[in-house]
């Protein structure tokens, strides 16, 4: 069980969250049953999600997982007919696949000290940033799509999208993702206002750093000993640390509490430790 933050009651409450198999949503996706909702768990590798709402499900809690891509639209429109079928119509929805792509990543920061067989800025493989640009931005646009029509008619409902540090100022080396969660930002604010009069709020978290499995080598060396790419983070972030997965729960709670969080659309938090706000200086 996890320690939840923020007492929010959230029973009856349908959570549709996208890329739930994934180190941070599954985690929503735990928090949100934990505090009552019935969860809607989606993900492109089906097994992380069935195998999530398995373990939730035995804990006492409700939670189905879907197998969908976020890109598919006929994929997505027949999750979100299984959705209204099980659970009835969504409430929150959380737009939490994303992610990089290597194929749109240069290997060196800077271009002058590119040494040859580096991808550099030249070599970056225009499919890999047409799909990266389309899973966080498509991605997210196409599951609201589908899943506010009704909240439109119910006159009620919250979109949660998920952005990045590197929305506010780029992190060298990976210049589509962040132009692509820039663009999530941007969309975020815009979905806000479009969307202000039909009783829907639309916000945003801009997690920090995280250490997942998945980076956890380039974070650490096999010492334990920061790399010199975790060292600048770590440097970067006027508190020195991390973010854990857990420590985004409050955000979200309080942006996707109705009471809470009445006024409150159109904005991107940040939870970073600090690192947005500090110069370095
Ligand atoms: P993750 O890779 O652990 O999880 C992403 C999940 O999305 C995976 O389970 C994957 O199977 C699923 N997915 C990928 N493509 C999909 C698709 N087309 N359709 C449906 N599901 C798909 O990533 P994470 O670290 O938990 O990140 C979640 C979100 O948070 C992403 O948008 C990411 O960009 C963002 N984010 C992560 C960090 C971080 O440090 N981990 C920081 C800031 C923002």
């Amino acid at each position: 069980m996890m320690d939840l933050p923020l007492n929010v009651d959230f029973t009856g409450k349908v959570v549709v969250i996208t890329g739930a198999g994934g180190v941070i949503c599954s985690t929503m996706a735990r928090a949100f049953a934990q505090a009552g909702a019935k969860v809607a768990a989606i993900n492109r590798t089906g097994i992380k999600v069935e195998k999530l709402a398995e373990e939730l499900r035995a804990e006492g809690f409700i939670c189905n997982g879907y197998e969908g891509n976020v890109l598919d639209e006929e994929g997505m429109k027949k999750i979100h007919e299984q959705i209204l079928a099980d659970f009835g119509p969504c409430d929150i929805l959380i737009n939490g696949a994303g992610g990089n792509n290597p194929r749109a990543t240069t290997d060196n920061e800077y271009q002058h000290e590119a040494k040859p067989g580096q991808k550099t800025f030249f070599d970056l493989d225009m499919e890999g940033v047409n799909d990266l640009f389309s899973l966080n931005f498509q991605g997210t646009l196409l599951p609201t799509q589908i899943f506010a029509k009704d909240m439109v008619e119910r006159k009620s409902g919250c979109i949660l999208n998920i952005s990045s540090m590197n929305a506010y100022i780029p992190l060298t080396k990976i210049p589509a993702y962040s132009g692509a969660k820039a663009a999530v930002s941007n969309l975020t604010q815009w979905l806000a206002t479009h969307f202000a009069g039909t009783g829907i709020r639309c916000n945003a978290i801009a997690p920090g750093f995280l250490v997942t499995n998945q980076n956890r080598a380039l974070l650490f060396n096999e010492d334990g000993t920061p790399t010199a790419r975790s060292a600048k983070i770590l440097n970067g972030t006027p508190t020195h640390r991390f973010v854990d997965s857990e420590e985004l729960i409050g955000g979200t709670f309080f942006l996707c509490d109705d009471k809470a969080a009445s006024a409150v659309t159109g904005v991107v938090l940040p939870i970073d430790a600090g690192f947005a706000a500090y110069s370095g200086v």
